[in-house]
């Protein structure tokens, strides 16, 4: 999508400090990290949100949430002690970039609830 930020960053045009990449998945370090670990992990392809994933992501999410994310987990070392893993959707759910991002927090105890 032209105007997408997370767009750029996954097809290269805006850089990005990269800790994992496949065909269909980017992971890399947010730029204002709210925890000693925090990456965001984007699908390639432009889905602006939890809602807009149809039928025909569920083998893109299935990756994912099952594959990508534990094996990033694991790299970090954040599996250890614990992470969180966060979609923020919409204005109420604070989401900044319509552009489906999962947050991994971690490094850190983290409160609970959120503000
Ligand atoms: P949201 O608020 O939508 O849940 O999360 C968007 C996140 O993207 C924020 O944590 C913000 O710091 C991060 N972010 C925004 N622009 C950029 C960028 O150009 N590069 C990187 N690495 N992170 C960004």
């Amino acid at each position: 999508m032209a105007n997408c930020i997370f767009c750029k960053i996954a097809q290269g045009e805006i850089p990005s400090t990269k800790v994992y990449e496949d065909d269909q998945v980017l992971a890399f370090r947010d730029l204002d990290p709210q925890a000693p670990e925090h990456i965001l992990v984007i699908p390639k392809k432009h889905i602006a949100s939890i809602l807009a994933l149809g039928a025909e992501d569920k083998d893109l999410t299935g990756h994912l949430l099952t594959e990508v994310i534990p094996e990033i987990a694991r790299n970090l070392g954040v599996d250890i002690n614990g992470f969180r893993l966060v979609t923020n959707t919409g204005s109420d759910g604070g989401q900044t970039v319509e552009h489906l991002h999962f947050h991994l927090l971690g490094g850190r105890p983290l409160t609970w609830p959120p503000g």
